[in-house]
This record gives C-alpha cells, structure tokens and sequence, in this order.
C-alpha cells in the first residue's frame, strides 16, 4: 500500500509537471463520508484492443486525457481520466490492473487531490481511444485501438447506405443464391458471437404467462452455436451459455477482444400494446427513428428512458460508416431468413424490417454486429411461439442462414486481413 502510493506520487508528479498543474496536495486520509467512490475497475484486453470499465457508485462527472511519452523520466503513453467529487474504494487502491501486452501495461488508481480521484491508463504506445460513460449503474468506458479504426474497404457503390436513421437499406440477394457461389477460402474459421440477451438477475422481457426473454434468447443461442458449427466454417462462441447476468459492456468487450468478426444479439420484443408483433433486427444508430424503438432501446440499455438522450455524440463518434455498411447487409439478411425459416413452420408471421437505435450493446463493437428482436414475448399469440422447439429452430436456422451467406460475402473485420 505504502509502496504503491509512494509510487504513484513520482507518477503524479511526472503528470503534473508535464501539464503544468500546481503540485498537488496530499491525498485525503479518507474520502468525505457521502462521496461517490470507484468500485471496480474492469479490463478487457489484447495486443491491439483493450476496453477498460471504471466503476462509480453514483453518477460523477468526470475529464479525459492524454500525456505522451516522456522518455526521460521513464514514462510510457498515458490516458488519464480525472473524477471529481469522488473516493476509492481501499481495495481498488491495492490493485492496479497489470497487463503488459503491448498494448496496455497497466491501470492505476489514485487521489489526484482533494476531491479528484486519477484514473491513469499506461499504454505500451501511442494508440486512439475513446471515452464515453453509460448510466444505469453508471461507469466510465475507455476504448483503446492499437491499430486505430480497423481498415474495410469502401463498399461497392449499389451497397452503398446513407447513415441516416431511417437509411433505406441496400439490396441484398437472397442467401438461397449462396450455396451456387464458391466458398470464399479463408486461412482460418470465421469467428462468430452470438450474445443472448440478459441473464441472471435480469430476466428481461418477460411475457403475459410468465416466459422470459433471457431463457427463450440463450436457448436459441445454443442452437444456433450446435448448427453453426457443424461445418466446421465457423468458430462460434457465446458471451453466455447459462444463466449468468453480464454487463453490456462486457458483451461488446468479449467479441472484440476474441477478435469476432461478426456479433448477434439476440433478444425478444416486448410492447405495452399487446397486440405488437413481428421480427426485426437492428443496427446501432446514434438515434431512434420513432418512439417505440427508442423505447425498446432504453429497455434493452437498462436505462429509464429520460436518462437516455444525452448519448447520441457518443454513438456518432464510435461508429463510422463503412462497419455500418456491412452490420445493415447482415442484419437486412438476418431478418429475410427467420422470418422465412418461421414463416415455414407457421402462418402469417410478420415483419417489421431492418430498423437502427442506440443499443449499448452495439457500441464500440469492431465487427460487423446485429441485433435480433425475434417477435414479442408480450404478444400472447406470440409468446406461445417461442415456447415451441420448432420456432426456435426456425429462428436459429434463419440466423444461421444468414451467417453462412455472408461469412461467404461479406467483409469480414479480422479474418480478411
Ligand atoms: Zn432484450
């Protein structure tokens, strides 16, 4: 403990200088008893991504930023986040979060000064990075490329979408037109995610005789992993493969770090109108086109929905347009094939299109990533569906469809380079 702190005020001073900051006062014996403090820090990491979660206790405001190397003094890259208003918990000042893969080298907490508690991220070198904060619990998101945006290709110009909300999607064959092309050959299998929604003390959606989303969702995860990997094409995994609750955050983390080049999230609809129906998957937008999809948003973020505006920068910086591109090809192509597959196996099955929200899930993904709205839980007719084995099978077989075409089609964010 001495030892760190000892070690930590050197570094402090390191940044001090640098900044050209007064020096600061001595760290408070203890934070003033009401004060938000860290909880947790959470890192996610390889050679070239790392996601690093800082845990608050209650909503702080908070500043990002950088100091270069400084060689002289032995000082590595760093981004440093400052929290005002806030303490640390003593056993996040034991435990600096070591990594040293050539990327990260470590994350360190401390007291900067009164009041402000440092967050310093040591890089192994210089690399971009994007900070945000998500509410509901609240926590600061720090983003690190080591390669900066990973390079796709411009897409040819009849694929090409606006980013608007309400883009009109590009014209995508039909994945039946697949199997009479040649398989694209790849050095190694492509590698999918599949993310079945919530989990543990979160049951999400739950319908009018009791099912719920988090069940029905990993149920047809596990499907579509048993098909998927039949062939051998594909490594599949899963963020979950029981009924375990995991942050958002975490999710989007685990496919970039195991360098995922495609991710679906898999979630059932819900409506207070109980007579809503149909599938529909999205893409991340920085804004919902109509009410309900910004509500579906909130719901499926875990936010109330009037802390739920002030997120729209965030999304427009994280994503550019050229993964979107490829995210609105898989997903228009993921909803044509459930619904056919479904449509098979029942009667008037409806849809409700390729659609774009703000889901949390989706934001900093690298990969191209979807995510499925597999018809409502709320709707009884519906709901009665998705307890039948064969519905889920249709579901799975739908997605599966999809993957298979464009793993052979698309562009894939790691496994064509
Ligand atoms: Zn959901």
């Amino acid at each position: 403990m001495t030892l760190l702190r000892r070690h930590l005020g050197v570094f402090l001073a390191g940044i001090l200088c640098a900044t050209g900051l007064p020096f600061a006062a001595p760290p408070p014996a203890d934070a003033a008893p009401g004060v938000s403090r860290v909880s947790d820090i959470r890192a996610w990491t390889n050679e070239i991504y790392t996601r690093v979660a800082i845990d608050t206790e209650e909503e702080v405001s908070w500043q990002a930023n950088t100091l270069r190397a400084d060689p002289a003094r032995g000082l590595p890259p760093r981004i440093f986040i400052d929290i005002r208003g806030a303490g640390i918990q003593d056993e996040i000042l034991r435990k600096p979060v070591e990594v040293r893969n050539g990327l990260l080298r470590q994350v360190r907490v401390g007291r900067f000064d009164r009041g402000t508690v440092r967050v310093v991220i040591d890089l192994e070198r210089e690399s971009t990075y994007r900070v945000f904060a998500l509410p509901g619990p609240f926590r600061i998101i720090v983003d690190i490329d080591g390669e900066g945006e990973i390079p796709v290709p411009p897409p040819p110009a009849d694929s090409a979408v606006s980013a608007a909300p309400a883009a009109i999607p590009p014209p995508v064959e039909s994945p039946r037109v697949a199997a009479l092309q040649p398989a694209t050959i790849r050095k190694h299998p492509v590698r999918v995610m599949i993310d079945p929604g919530h989990g543990g003390k979160d049951p999400g959606a739950i319908g009018p005789t009791g099912l719920k989303e988090k069940d029905v969702v990993l149920e047809i995860g596990r499907k579509i992993r048993e098909k998927l990997s039949r062939s051998g094409e594909f490594d599949v995994r899963m963020t979950r493969d029981e009924d375990v609750f995991i942050p958002l955050e975490e999710r989007t983390a685990m496919a970039n770090k195991g360098r995922a080049d495609i991710f679906v999230s898999l979630h059932i609809n819900a409506s207070r109108n109980q007579r809503a129906e149909g599938f529909s998957t999205y893409v991340l937008s920085r804004g919902a086109s109509n009410r309900e999809d910004l509500e579906l948003a909130a719901r499926e973020n875990g936010v109330p929905i009037r802390k739920f505006q002030g997120v729209k920068f965030i999304i427009d910086d994280m994503f550019t347009g050229a993964r979107k591109n490829e995210s609105l090809r898989l997903a228009k192509t993921v909803n044509d094939a459930v619904v056919r597959h479904v449509s098979t196996r029942y009667p008037g099955v409806h849809t409700l299109g390729l659609k774009q929200a703000p889901f949390y899930v989706l934001v900093g993904a690298r990969m191209t990533a979807v995510l499925v709205e597999a018809s409502f839980i709320s709707n009884a007719r519906e709901e009665s569906r998705l307890r039948d084995p064969s519905c889920l099978d249709g579901i799975a077989d739908g997605v599966v469809e999809a993957i298979r075409y464009y793993g052979q089609n698309g562009i894939l964010a790691y496994s064509d380079y």
